[in-house]
């Protein structure tokens, strides 16, 4: 029988310089043009992250082509794959960065599905069920890095509450309709940010009110406030107002109350554990307080946030960490301890859909994502294939 590994053994697998929705260069890795991998990237990127290319994309798909693809197995056990991976490529991919690496790790896990004929989600959840789909977190009003405008919140997202994967879509896209229907009725001019959620120059104020306005029945509000993007030396510089962390923690206590926030990421800045718990102690038991910058998906962290009980919520971004073994093992980690996972685009993106893909296969309850754009709704459209896949 044809057996895709022995060929791929055949230096089949190549990778290649591309560029992400922002035109940033990433990098896309094939076999033989038949199974893909597209590594994204961020602009809000946490300090402990893995560099996507430490000397340059060009170098790294010429490191990868020439010291890393000759010398390993494709289709083989992931964890396998990532640990020999992780040999070649440098500890933490310190060498290669991690787009190549989550390119490779991505087309391994692909090429293993494609030789056993399953979707990527198969290869993990053996009994998958409707119920399995994640709830969308989808980002609409834009601001911060990802926009230049006067909000330094830098997303406000909305969740629907509904049970079914279909009709969740349906309220997130008339949370955004609705969003814009209510700007254009004020005569507010609006574009779209990186992300493609809706940019328009208001005050964090004025865009939450907007949002609260939109929200269809069922449906909550959330904010990641990436608040590194707006602290320096101790304060936080939240638009005109500048705060020292007690009178910080106030004030965001304030917003999530009066917003009834349902979902706050990133609400204090990187290295701050304890702060956080302050915020899970009082809001921990109805809302999730996440961390994106605090975790980048790497177990240590997790573990100190364990520790401090700094949060019950964790962003999940394979290429913060560098490999899909260690991406999981947070994940498995996050869960075990009553930490919600919440896997995620990054605001430099591609048409790579492997992260919805995930949320079904490791059973994540939440998927952070935008509803626009192409590199964004292919995610959606392709949990939409499940969806109907396991409703027959
Ligand atoms: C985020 O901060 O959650 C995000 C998706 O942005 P970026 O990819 O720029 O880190
Ligand atoms: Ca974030």
């Amino acid at each position: 029988m044809f057996d895709i590994t022995k060929m791929v053994k055949i230096m089949a697998v190549k990778v290649y310089k591309i560029y992400d929705s922002r035109a940033s260069e990433t990098v896309l890795a094939t076999y033989n043009n038949l199974v893909f991998a597209q590594s994204p990237s961020g602009k809000s990127v946490g300090t402990y992250e893995v560099p996507v290319a430490p000397e340059g994309v060009d170098k790294a798909v010429l490191f990868a082509q020439k010291k890393v693809i000759p010398k390993l197995d494709f289709g083989i056990n992931q964890k396998d794959f990532d640990s020999e991976l992780e040999k070649l490529c440098g500890e933490n991919f310190s060498k290669s960065g991690s787009a190549v690496s989550v390119v490779l790790s991505i087309l391994n896990l692909r090429i293993s599905a494609y030789n056993k004929k399953k979707s990527v989600y198969e290869l993990y959840n053996k009994n998958p069920k409707k119920e399995d789909l994640p709830c969308l977190l989808s980002n609409t009003i834009g601001g911060g890095l990802h926009t230049q405008n006067k909000m330094p919140i830098q997303e406000i997202l909305g969740t629907s509450k509904q049970n079914d994967f279909s009709k969740r879509v349906k309220d997130g896209i008339q949370f955004y309709k609705s969003v814009e229907k209510n700007l254009n009725d004020k005569k507010i001019f609006f574009g779209k940010n990186d992300e493609g959620a809706i940019a328009f120059n208001g005050d964090y104020k004025e865009s939450l009110d907007i949002a609260l306005k939109s929200r269809p029945n069922n449906f909550e509000l959330g904010v990641d406030f990436a608040s590194n993007s707006y602290y320096k030396n101790g304060k936080y510089f939240f638009g005109n107002k500048k705060m020292n962390e007690r009178k910080y923690l106030k004030f965001i206590e304030s917003v999530i109350e009066k917003y009834k926030l349902f979902f706050v990421e990133d609400p204090v800045t990187e290295n701050s554990f304890e702060a956080s718990a302050e915020l899970v102690d009082k809001f921990g038991k109805e809302k999730i307080i996440c961390g994106d910058d605090l975790f980048v998906t790497n177990v240590e962290r997790l573990k100190e946030g364990i520790k401090n009980k700094s949060a019950n919520g964790i962003i999940i971004k394979p290429n913060q960490i560098g490999c899909l073994s260690k991406t999981k093992e947070v994940v498995d980690l996050a869960k075990s301890k009553g930490i919600t996972p919440v896997i995620s685009h990054r605001s430099g993106e591609t048409c790579d859909t492997t992260i919805a893909q995930l949320a079904v296969g490791w059973k994540i309850p939440y998927l952070k994502e935008s509803l626009m754009n192409g590199e964004r709704i292919s995610k959606i459209n392709e949990l939409t294939m499940i969806y109907n896949d396991l409703s027959k």
